[in-house]
């Protein structure tokens, strides 16, 4: 090794220069008591709340409660080194995360911190956990849509760029599904997607990660994970240290959708901190400031103007509701705060109509707007149908004797419920959204048997990609529903619906009856027919 002297003169240099003789004083306090992830600390006369501490052993703290002769901090990290005497420093510093464009594609605990073992990330910032949301001159209504691909979203209940949409339902209700099929149809589209995991089972959350990595959808994603064994400070902090790593992207003109799942797990983990604290305990024993938890953090959702760059974050909610309770606390409070939701029944769910939503009960009350002029035009007819569809299927539910007029009606809801039926992971471009539709609503799948109708409507999508790609190009690049178009959609339809799939569904049947034949035989059955 050959010792280079320039090199070190260079490094002594620096050191030197860099030498301060000025004395720093720190506040200190020390603690009083720890445990159960808070800790009370004497002496500590300017501190404000959302400061940040460090206790002696590194860990740090979150200021929370000011009282007279103590505060109430957070432990951010294991409480388990700290005792009581301990020091405590007060750094000056306020609470961040590290973000940035290298967090994509990795999961982190709610500090930003890395946990899923592909070493550390070089930020490209900070920023601070608690923001204050965007004033009214600095927004723009919402204007853009955010597609999610499930058809039924898209059409009834459409979410645009900057809008806070809850996904409320009971337990397995497929709440987490519609989420992460929202972040999957992200993909190529632009649209940064921020996914936090509030008091989920590790297990769960390690799914969603491969789920996301399966479908290419993780490159465009950050997953922000406090699991159900991470101490309640973490679970707190999680949704916050989620929008800022949004709000560094929508203040630089991009897109972000950020989805919190789930928002009643955060109410239970600000509940256990504030009794914790002995904060006074309100309906359902929450502490009063809970609306406030949680409409602070979805109003830093905002489509910004032009001037500060056009960026948005949308937010995605979720509630999980007791027995269909939706007037319990949480949900009435979550529910009033946001632009709309989308309502998931358990009953709908097992009775095989996936996505389980309820389309009388759910509403978006700004995305409407934002929607691209032919789904509009298309989707403005499903609704009136299924619409009087419900009401004619409720009322009929006592007599079988029902004329004509109302008989078809109920066919043709049947059909459009099916037609909405969408399995997982498989999102639909608009233009799919727009020709199916318009083929059901149309009476195109009246004449089919209702299973038949998602064949159908797979079958001609294929026709229609293969044999007539440039009109659906055409709709793609610009989605307009004029005259012209719609009169070439309809003739289209036509010419599938006689033709093709036509014969080979019915070759398929013929194809069916013969191989049930054929096992009868070999079973020594005899059959009827012969
Ligand atoms: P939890 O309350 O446990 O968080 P959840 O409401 O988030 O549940 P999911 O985990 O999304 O529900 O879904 C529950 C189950 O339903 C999963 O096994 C999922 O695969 C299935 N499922 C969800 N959506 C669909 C769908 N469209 N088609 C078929 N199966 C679905
Ligand atoms: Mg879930």
């Amino acid at each position: 090794m050959t010792i280079r002297s320039d090199e070190i003169i260079s490094v002594l240099r620096r050191e030197i220069e860099q030498f301060s003789t000025e004395l720093k004083t720190v506040e200190a306090g020390v603690v009083l008591q720890c445990g159960d992830g808070i800790a009370r600390v004497h002496g500590l006369p300017k501190a404000m709340a959302g400061d940040l501490v460090e206790f002696a052993n590194g860990v740090r703290g979150y200021v929370l409660n000011l009282e007279e002769d103590n505060v109430g901090c957070l432990v951010l990290g294991s409480d388990e080194g700290i005792h009581e005497g301990d020091l405590v420093k007060d750094t000056e510093q306020i609470l961040s995360v590290p973000v940035g464009r290298h967090l994509f594609g990795r999961v982190v605990n709610p500090l930003g911190q890395p946990i899923d073992g592909e070493g550390p990330i070089v930020p490209e910032a900070h920023q601070g956990v608690e923001n204050s949301s965007p004033n009214i001159i600095q927004r723009q209504p919402v204007n853009e849509p955010l597609q999610t691909g499930i058809q039924a979203i898209d059409a009834l209940i459409p979410i645009g760029k900057g809008q806070r949409e809850l996904i409320i339902g009971d337990r397995q209700t497929g709440k987490t599904a519609i989420a992460i099929d929202t972040i999957i149809n992200q993909k190529d589209k632009n649209v940064i997607c921020i996914y936090v995991a509030i008091g989920q089972k590790m297990s769960t959350i390690t799914q969603v990660v491969e789920t996301l990595r399966h479908y290419g959808a993780l490159d465009h994603t950050i997953v922000v994970a406090a699991s159900a064994s991470d101490p309640a400070p973490f679970q707190f902090i999680a949704p916050y240290s989620g929008c800022a790593m949004g709000e560094f992207f929508r203040d630089r003109g991009e897109h972000v959708l950020c989805i919190y799942d789930d928002l009643s797990k955060h109410a239970v983990a600000y509940r256990q901190i504030s009794l914790l604290l002995r904060r006074p305990p309100g309906r359902e024993a929450f502490p009063a400031d809970i609306f406030y938890l949680h409409a602070r953090l979805l109003e830093r959702a905002a489509k910004l103007n032009a001037e500060l760059g056009g960026g948005s974050l949308t937010a995605l909610p979720i509630i999980e509701t007791q027995a269909g309770d939706a007037s319990a606390y949480i949900p009435t409070n979550v529910i009033s705060i946001t632009d709309g939701q989308i309502v998931l029944e358990s009953a709908l769910f097992n009775s095989g109509i996936r996505p389980a939503i309820n389309a009388g009960l759910s509403v978006s009350r700004v995305g409407g707007n934002a929607q691209v002029k032919a789904m509009k035009k298309v989707a403005g007819p499903l609704r009136l149908e299924l619409a009087q569809y419900r009401e004619l299927a409720a009322f009929s539910q006592f007599t079988k004797d029902l004329d004509r007029a109302t008989q078809d009606q109920l066919a043709r809801g049947e059909r459009l419920v099916e037609l909405l039926k969408q399995p997982q992971y498989s999102p639909m471009s608009v233009e799919d959204q727009i020709v199916t539709i318009l083929a059901s609503t149309r009476g195109y799948t009246d004449h089919l048997d209702k299973r038949e109708v998602l064949r159908y409507k797979k079958f001609m999508l294929k026709y229609l990609h293969q044999k007539h790609p440039e009109v659906m190009l055409t709709l793609r690049r610009d989605p307009v529903l004029n005259e012209e178009i719609e009169k070439r959609l309809i003739e289209l339809i036509k010419e599938f619906t006689d033709s093709v799939y036509m014969l080979q569904y019915h070759a398929e049947e013929l194809h069916k009856a013969d191989e049930e034949q054929k096992k009868e035989k070999r079973t020594g059955k005899i059959s009827l027919k012969d």
